[in-house]
């Protein structure tokens, strides 16, 4: 895909003047590079937004926000579905921006549109069912209407690793509950969020609606909302650190917060699981976009009677991954998004060895371009420490349990609680595990969580808040109630 095609994409964007405010774009003093991960090349130049840009933007997004908000919800509802329509319709350029600034393989960088593309129809659905109740209080005499009001200007800041969807995840509810967003895009991946700003306004999303501000200087920009009063939601995904950062900024003016961050998920195989079920849910929870997912399976816990089948099945499948640039449409893994994420993992492999691991099987990857490749490990004690962070990488450590108590003690002993996977034969042992595990999603004998209609995010330090479902919209609302004398 990395074709005259990319390139004529990229050169549409004109992203060196990629900054959004009111419906203009503009330019700044510097621009920084983006990199096509597979080459190290760079591939485009974007404009380096500054505080300045940042507080313009949140004075478009103030402006709008009051005709925005009294729009009926079956327009803002038509909106985004017609940008559901336009994203389906641009699967391919979408897709080679992705392919191009963030290097997954071409079979995930479509998913990741489709999926992406979901949250502007699901929220097209969800906007117009205003909900609310009437209730009558307890001791007679007064009557309650509860109704929601959109919480305001909404600061969306999103990573590399779903440049699509986690861009829409956040801008669909908000326009839907009638809030107007400043977003500011990872700076490794801004291509594919300004793409989507343009099919937003094509789709009829008035100027001021939708900002964007690129910046290499994330931490002063996302400050700067955080400071003015005008911004009352903030709206992060990325890691654990960056959260806790947000969050105590955010508590300076009690900004209303949801966080999706980190995760660490275990994925439990056990005695009577259909193993060749879970081999192949093992590939998509470990694999997809090269290990680079908050969802991303981290430590595969497999009970001692089926290990080695396991374990033969599993690495059979990693060895005969195909690691390659996504510019190549035979590629299944790409590169990692940046040589520091590369360096990192290819550590934490040789940390695991030298500690006892073994490779049991490992794929090819290619020695130039920020390749790691794709590796198995047996022989992993429960307190490794390869098993103790995010890999953020094509590594699946194996370990093997016995009794379930030291299991769940396992699963559960990390900060972390986004995702986790069951493998079993009953149900009711699945329910059981999947109960007794800290994690705000579990997939059970299936190797994928994510799904518009779902509440996705996590317990512990793993983030507050979910999105998509109905609660994805109800994140960027404030409940009001009215109490009204009826006697
Ligand atoms: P990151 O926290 O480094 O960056 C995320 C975003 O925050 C980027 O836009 C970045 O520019 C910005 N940022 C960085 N420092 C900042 C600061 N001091 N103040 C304000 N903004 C700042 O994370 P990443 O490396 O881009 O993404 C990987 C992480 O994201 C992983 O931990 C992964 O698990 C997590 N993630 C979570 C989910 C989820 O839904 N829970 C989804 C995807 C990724």
């Amino acid at each position: 895909m990395n074709t005259p095609n990319t390139q004529n994409a990229i050169a549409e964007l004109d992203a060196e003047h990629g900054i959004l405010i009111d419906g203009q774009t503009r330019g700044a003093a510097s621009a920084f590079e983006v990199y096509d991960p597979a080459t190290g090349r760079t591939i485009a130049e974007v404009a380096d937004g500054t505080v300045a840009d940042a507080c313009s933007a949140v004075d478009a997004a103030h402006r709008a926000f009051g005709d925005w908000a009294q729009t009926s919800p079956r327009h803002r509802s038509d909106i985004l579905r017609r940008a559901f329509d336009l994203m389906v319709a641009d699967t391919e350029r979408l897709a080679a921006l992705i392919c191009a600034e963030n290097g997954k393989s071409q079979a995930d960088a479509r998913a990741e549109v489709g999926y992406a593309a979901e949250f502007f129809r699901w929220f097209s659905e969800e906007a117009v069912r205003t909900g609310g109740a009437y209730g009558v209080s307890p001791a007679g005499g007064t009557r309650t209407f509860v109704t929601h009001k959109p919480v305001g200007v909404a600061a969306l800041v999103t990573p590399w690793n779903f440049p699509a969807a986690m861009a829409t995840r956040k801008i669909a509810p908000a326009l839907a509950a009638g809030c107007t967003v400043v977003l500011k895009p990872a700076a490794e991946t801004p291509l594919t969020a300004l793409a989507i700003a343009g099919i937003l306004s094509a789709a009829g999303v008035p100027d001021g609606v939708v900002n964007m501000v690129p910046t290499t200087d994330a931490a002063t920009v996302v400050e700067s909302w955080l400071r003015d009063d005008r911004v009352r939601k903030v709206s992060f995904t990325g890691s654990t650190g960056v959260g806790r950062v947000l969050l105590k900024q955010a508590a300076d003016r009690i900004v209303n917060a949801s966080m999706e961050l980190g995760g660490n998920a275990p994925f439990v195989v056990t005695a009577d699981a259909d193993v060749e079920a879970a081999v192949a849910g093992a590939m998509v929870a470990k694999f997809r976009g090269g290990g680079q997912a908050c969802t991303a399976a981290n430590r595969f816990y497999v009970h001692a009677s089926v290990v080695d089948e396991f374990v033969a099945g599993f690495g059979a499948e990693v060895a005969a991954l195909r690691v390659g640039p996504a510019s190549d449409p035979a590629s299944e893994i790409g590169p990692l998004v940046s040589e520091r994420a590369a360096q990192r993992v290819a550590a934490a492999i040789d940390a695991a060895v030298a500690h006892g691991a073994v490779i049991a099987a490992r794929a090819e990857a290619p020695a130039e371009g920020w390749f790691v490749a794709p590796t198995l490990l047996t022989g992993v004690a429960p307190d490794a420490a390869i098993l103790a962070d995010e890999i953020f990488g094509p590594v699946a450590p194996v370990v093997v349990w016995e009794d379930e108590k030291d299991l769940l003690r396992w699963a559960n002993n990390t900060e972390y609680g986004l995702a986790a996977y069951v493998y079993a034969g009953r149900l009711q042992d699945a329910l059981r595990l999947a109960e007794s595990l800290d994690a705000g999603m579990v997939g059970i004998n299936r190797g994928v969580v994510s799904d518009p209609s779902t509440p996705f995010g996590g317990m512990k330090q793993s983030g507050l808040g979910r999105e998509g479902a109905r609660v994805g919209l109800e994140e960027f609302q404030e409940t009001q109630y009215f109490s009204v004398a009826f006697d």
